[in-house]
């Protein structure tokens, strides 16, 4: 019987982890591959290329629970602060609930 993704505790969602999306099994080998390809930040400003190479993390560029490699880039810590800063202002913008009642007219102004 063919092992069940889920029954993989790597698979899991660590307890008290940030992340809301479990990684795959083979996350380590698509982290390297990425590494390998990309080799340093791939953040593009102004038509210039970051290049930096310190502390290189791997960003999804779509959904995050998208794992293929095509949607994984390498960014310095700084871009990856800054892109992931931008996600989440975003994020909670679109759960902001919106007015339910119109603005009330001021009782003192004169019609
Ligand atoms: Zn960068």
């Amino acid at each position: 019987m063919p092992r069940r993704i889920q029954d993989n505790p790597r698979d899991r969602i660590e307890s008290g982890s940030w992340r809301t999306v479990a990684r795959p099994v083979d996350w380590d080998a698509r982290r390297e591959a990425v590494l390998a390809r990309d080799r340093s930040c791939r953040w593009q400003e102004a038509g210039i290329t970051c290049e930096s190479t310190d502390r290189l993390e791997v960003h999804h560029k779509g959904d995050a629970s998208d794992h293929s490699i095509e949607m994984l880039v390498l960014l310095c810590h700084r871009h990856h602060a800054k892109i992931t800063g931008q996600q989440s202002a975003a994020a909670r913008q679109a759960k902001r609930i919106p007015r339910q009642r119109p603005a009330e007219r001021h009782p003192g102004l004169l019609p």
